[in-house]
């Protein structure tokens, strides 16, 4: 006889469920009750619906009734609620939206009723404009008031994942949002100082958070006044709920089922409840922490639907077992991204597991493509083997993909060890050859190994100054803008000659600012003899950590570990000159760098901080054609930092792809429209800054660039002052060779030079005298439109076609503009 199995909740499991039950049982009956309207929504995506970002909300709805009854041929009965389980008539009793109830046998039942929303016992948090977040009807409550009350000022209390998401997408809709936490951090899966980065990103985002405060009563309405226990009191025009959820698990607990310590239903590894005709998944059951070995309650949709279709296949007579969940989850919060896997410090505290920790910082891809960014890794693993526990990264680019690789090492026992094996796929745009996973391997494993010896953050207490020598290893810059009690300031780069000043009777505490030059130094001064520790996660880890957020933190670039050897000629490197070329607008930078250069010896470096995004591989063929080494680049948050050894590498030949050729730059200026102008000299700046001889010759209307823009007293024919007079006078008076509109055009696009930093015509002018550009008047074209010499701006020469030719034959460049 066909087997008669009823679903309760139609959603993540029992949707999932559902289906695969009729994949393996085409016999079976399958009846699915939903309490609500709808069922297999996407309630992941419900913020971002509010926020605006899914526009369309039946992209929300990923089944339809009709769809998937068809499709999977299940009887589905939504505005159904199950309220009650007859385990000895094996028969469930169900209450209709019209208030009637029935009642339905079944061989099997599936409970997937997931979890509630909790709402505190405070009063006036039954007001209207507060709101709590699970299904399609709070959403549309939700989005109703956004859209037509809209809103000034939103209070969200609870920074979980639906706290945090509602808080970006209300801010997405304009809204002033403060988030209320009552913990001392945002993000309860992350420990403190990774989730004080997600805490940074909101913020950043005009967030206000509040933490260690919680909400004991609301009043008012227009607005609405949400009191705080430390006597804060907020005023906010709609409050979203998010302090978490309670497993649905009364039904269960009323049919008299095994219920565990947390409240969630107690299943076995098969998913079978303590009645073996019941089955549970989902949110509101209980789960085996695949860690801790301990049990859990981890509301997430992954483990909801993977539950869901085990369930079935035991159901069906297979013996599937779900053997646990690791809680990896990822969130989006602005820019930034945070992710999870496996265990948090807080919980292998709890649970009194043994584990070491360490801290990465590596750039989402090779830093010398565009558009790098870092991540940080947090690495929990085993003290003995060096097993991964657990992993932390919040970082913009490349988050997902690093915890998926962890959470697959985490789930198959790999250990520290492996991870420095795994070969990932590489190409610049997407990763480094040493892939962030790989480094977080190579530095707990140097750890275990007992080649890195660390301290971290939580190990330091006010008075190491006593117990250690605290040895700073950044550059001064970044000493100065901030750094441990006591510490001395020793670049790295000045390491081996200053090592004298180092003492012997105490162990060294030394730091950077995302602990690799702390690692590089470590392993300078262990060689001599030193005792060494280094601070896991540099200053940035520890500024996080201490909640000092901003500070430090977007100061001077670290180096990356992609840059490796970059890093050891900078350790070579006597003298690191910084460079800010911020806001400057192309060839401004590489004109900075160009001058800057000349300043420093050979084997110096040059760290040129600069906003240009095309900064990057400017400078990198700068380098090429100049004979200087490019060690390497990164993004911060900020800027782009480029490092530049003057001269070639030790042992390595300069490399220049045109050596030999004929270097010189030619452009013969025809036309004498501003913005052709502006090209000209723009080309002829930049080929200057790479060392090149340059000559622009003006001819024709190309002249009236170079003209004063004051009048000049001299002596001319009729027909000459004529056609001065007809004629631009001077780079003040160009028109746009197109939208000149009467003379607005120029008006406008100086403007908007100027606020975006771009440097003017004159500017241009006066760099390329500096430069040593050759500003060639035509003599005959002068004769022509009766420009005399004295009418010429300072520098110029007047030469004829040979002059130009001469210097064209020099060149390998010669353009007509
Ligand atoms: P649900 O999917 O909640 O389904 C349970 C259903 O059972 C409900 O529709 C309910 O109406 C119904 N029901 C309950 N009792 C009865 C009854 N007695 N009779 C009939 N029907 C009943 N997880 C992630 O992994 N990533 C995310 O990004 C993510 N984002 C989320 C965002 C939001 C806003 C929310 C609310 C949750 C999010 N989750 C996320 C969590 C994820 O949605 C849940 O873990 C998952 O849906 C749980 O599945 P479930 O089947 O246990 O419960």
């Amino acid at each position: 006889m066909a087997k008669r199995i009823v679903i309760v909740g139609g959603v993540a499991g029992g949707a999932s469920a559902a289906a695969r039950l009729r994949r393996l049982d085409e016999a079976a009956e399958i009846i699915l009750f939903e309490r609500g309207e709808y069922i297999s929504f996407a309630n992941c995506g419900l913020p971002y619906y509010i926020g605006g970002v899914i526009s369309e909300r039946e992209n929300l709805l990923v089944q339809t009734v009709e769809e998937m009854a068809q499709k999977f041929n299940l009887d589905i009965r939504v505005r159904s609620e199950v309220i009650r389980i007859d385990r000895q008539e094996k028969e469930v009793e169900i209450a209709t939206a019209d208030g009637k109830t029935y009642r339905e046998r079944y061989d099997y039942l599936l409970l997937s009723p997931g979890a509630a929303p909790f709402i505190p016992p405070v009063p006036g948090i039954d007001q209207s404009g507060i709101y709590t977040l699970r299904n399609m009807a709070d959403v549309d409550r939700i989005k109703g008031h956004v859209d037509e009350i809209k809103p000034r000022r939103a209070v969200v209390i609870g920074a979980g994942f639906v706290g945090v998401e509602m808080a970006e997408n209300l801010r997405h809709r304009g809204i002033d949002v403060t988030l209320v936490e009552a913990s001392d951090q945002v993000m309860g899966p992350l420990d403190a100082e990774m989730a004080s980065l997600v805490e940074r990103a909101l913020r950043e985002n005009n967030i206000e958070v509040i933490k260690q405060d919680a909400v004991t009563r609301v009043e008012g309405a227009e607005p609405l006044s949400i009191h705080l226990k430390s006597g804060k009191k907020l005023a906010a025009d709609m409050v979203i709920l998010a302090i978490g959820v309670r497993p649905e698990s009364k039904l269960a607990k009323e049919a008299g089922l095994e219920l565990g310590e947390r409240g969630g239903i107690k299943v076995d590894e098969y998913l079978r409840t303590s009645d073996p005709a019941i089955y549970a998944v989902g949110d509101a059951v209980e789960v085996k922490d695949s860690i801790t070995g301990g049990y859990a309650l981890i509301p997430l949709a992954g483990p909801a639907n993977k539950q869901g279709r085990i369930a079935a296949d035991n159901i069906c007579g297979r013996q599937t077992k779900y053997l646990g969940t690791q809680g990896t989850s990822i969130i989006k919060v602005f820019e930034e991204t945070a992710a999870a896997t496996g265990s948090n410090e807080k919980t292998l505290k709890r649970a009194g597991i043994p584990y070491l920790k360490s801290y990465t910082v590596s750039s989402s891809h090779a830093g010398y493509y565009p558009g790098a960014t870092t991540l940080t890794v947090k690495l929990l693993f085993s003290p003995a083997e060096g097993r991964i526990l657990g992993a932390q990264i919040v970082g913009r680019d490349g988050v997902d993909k690093r915890i998926d690789v962890l959470a697959t090492a985490l789930k198959h026992g790999l250990t520290v060890y492996d991870l420095e094996e795994l070969e990932l796929a590489y190409a610049p745009p997407y990763s480094s050859a040493k892939d962030p996973v790989n480094v977080a391997g190579f530095v707990a494993a140097n750890m275990l190994r007992g080649d890195a010896k660390v301290i971290h953050w939580d190990e330091l207490s006010a008075n190491e100054g006593s117990r250690y020598f605290i040895l700073d290893v950044r550059t001064t810059v970044e000493y100065e803008g901030g750094h441990l009690a006591g510490a001395v300031n020793i670049p790295l780069s000045d390491l081996r000659a200053r090592r004298p000043e180092i003492p012997r009777d105490r162990p060294i505490l030394l730091y950077c600012k995302m602990g690799l030059r702390g690692y590089v130094a470590a392993r300078v001064l262990e060689q001599r003899g030193y005792q060494v520790y280094n601070l896991s996660g540099g200053y940035d880890i520890y500024l996080a950590a201490n909640q000092k957020m901003g500070e430090g933190l977007e100061k001077d670039g670290p180096l990356q570990q992609t840059q490796v050897q970059g890093e050891e000629v900078l350790q070579m490197s006597t003298k690191t000159v910084k460079v800010d070329a911020c806001g400057l607008q192309c060839p401004g930078p590489i004109m900075k760098v160009n001058q800057e250069i000349q300043k420093i010896e050979q084997g110096e470096v040059l760290e040129v901080h600069s906003t240009d995004p095309a900064f990057t591989n400017d400078v990198r063929a700068w380098c090429q054609r100049t004979g200087n080494t490019f060690l390497g680049s990164e993004k911060t948050c900020c800027d782009t930092v480029a490092y530049i050894m003057k001269g070639a590498q030790p042992g390595q030949s300069v490399s220049c792809s045109t050596a030999g050729q004929s270097q010189g730059k030619t452009v013969v200026v025809f036309s004498g429209e501003l913005d052709k102008a502006m090209a000209a000299f723009i080309i002829g700046n930049g080929a200057a800054a790479m060392g090149r001889p340059v000559t622009l010759f003006f001819t024709f209307w190309g002249l009236n660039i170079l003209r004063k823009n004051e009048p000049v007293s001299v002596t001319k024919s009729f027909m000459d002052k004529m056609f001065g007079m007809m004629m631009p006078r001077g780079s003040q008076k160009l028109k746009l060779s197109n939208m000149n509109m009467a003379g607005m055009g120029p008006v406008m696009i100086r403007n908007v030079m100027k606020q975006k930093n771009v440097s003017s015509l004159e500017e241009l002018i006066q760099m390329a005298k500096e430069s040593g550009i050759k500003l060639v008047a035509c003599q005959m074209s002068m004769d022509v439109m009766g420009i005399k010499p004295e009418e010429l701006i300072d520098g110029v020469e007047i030469g004829g076609v040979a002059m130009y030719l001469g210097e064209a034959e020099q060149s390998n460049v010669n353009l007509f503009i």
